[in-house]
């Protein structure tokens, strides 16, 4: 039996559906990334997420939404004065513009008031995190998160980690890049999307964007690049991967999420690259057809 664990913040999401009227939904990077790893893994994997929540009743629904897509959330530290994080999706025609509430919120918690975190880091065999996930904790948090993760995770679990590069939640550009860098450096797996990475590091292509995690010490790197080839890079070895086309792209939230989730999965399941990077380039297809972040797991074709 294998297991990942993912660690990071999951919301409330509200979408317009109607005059005056509100979709509640729940997502977040890592959280989305565990709903597909769950649906591309053995049925006996554990799917474990980290976060924190509070004691309200939207807490409990996000806990149980967890648990009805089979992700164990058993021992979430609850902290009575924090909730939820919170953001709204506006559409304009196609264009879609966010509104957040996160600032406080209860996830910001779940290194300080850790709970059983440092046991599920210790029993993993991959251990899942983003650069959202450092973003959103405070300074000396984060410091503790990335050395914890290194001294407690089992030997020979992987530790993935996308970078997710999200400038509007870091106050520094220089921090940013720079915890960035040291989180991708302590990782095996490193999974950015190009799109952040130009604007962040000013790569001039997908392969530099490997170079550039490799020589920080990354073992193995997939660059995803939306329908473009996806790039990967193991032990030296690059190699670029075309991605069947999708007549009908709705809406591409959570492509990279789904994409990283299914590969990880297959990789656990003991596919081959070349197969693991097609089931995740068919997750995020089939994911960028759909509205929202999450497909009920009924309705994915695994
Ligand atoms: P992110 O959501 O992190 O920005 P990308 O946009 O790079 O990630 O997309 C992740 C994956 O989703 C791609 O590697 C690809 O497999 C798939 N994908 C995204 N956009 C498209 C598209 N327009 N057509 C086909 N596949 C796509």
């Amino acid at each position: 039996m294998t297991s990942i664990l993912g660690i990071g913040e999951c919301m409330i999401e509200l979408s317009g559906a109607g005059p005056d009227l509100w979709q509640q939904r729940f997502s977040g990077d890592v959280f989305n990334a565990l709903w597909y790893a769950r649906a591309y893994s053995e049925p006996d994997a554990e799917i474990g997420f980290h976060t924190a929540l509070g004691e309200d009743p939207l807490s409990d629904q996000l806990l149980a939404f967890a648990k009805s897509g089979g992700i164990n959330c058993d021992d979430t530290p609850r902290i009575a004065d924090r909730r939820p994080g919170l953001y709204a999706i506006h559409l304009n025609g196609a264009e879609r513009s966010f509104t957040y509430w996160r600032d406080t919120s209860a996830a910001r918690m779940m290194v300080r008031q850790p709970g059983q975190l440092w046991q599920k880091v210790a029993a993993a065999d991959v251990v899942y995190f983003s650069g959202i996930t450092l973003a959103i904790l405070p300074p000396d948090d984060l410091g503790e998160l990335l050395t914890g993760l290194v001294q407690h995770k089992k030997q020979g679990a992987v530790l993935a980690f996308d970078p997710n590069i999200r400038p509007h939640l870091w106050s520094d550009k220089t921090r940013m890049l720079d915890m960035i860098s040291k989180a991708a450096a302590i990782s095996d797996l490193v999974l950015p999307s190009f799109d952040d990475e130009t604007s962040a590091f000013g790569d001039a292509t997908p392969e530099i964007s490997a170079r550039r995690y490799e020589s920080l010490g990354a073992r193995h790197v997939v660059v995803k690049n939306g329908p473009a080839d996806t790039v990967h890079l193991a032990d030296g070895s690059l190699t670029r991967f075309s991605v069947a086309p999708v007549q009908n792209v709705i809406d591409t939230t959570a492509a990279g999420d789904s994409f990283n989730g299914a590969y990880v999965a297959s990789l656990m399941r003991g596919l081959p690259v070349d197969e693991a990077i097609r089931t995740a380039q068919g997750c995020a297809g089939q994911v960028i057809g759909h509205k929202g972040a999450i497909i009920p797991l009924a309705e994915l074709v695994v």
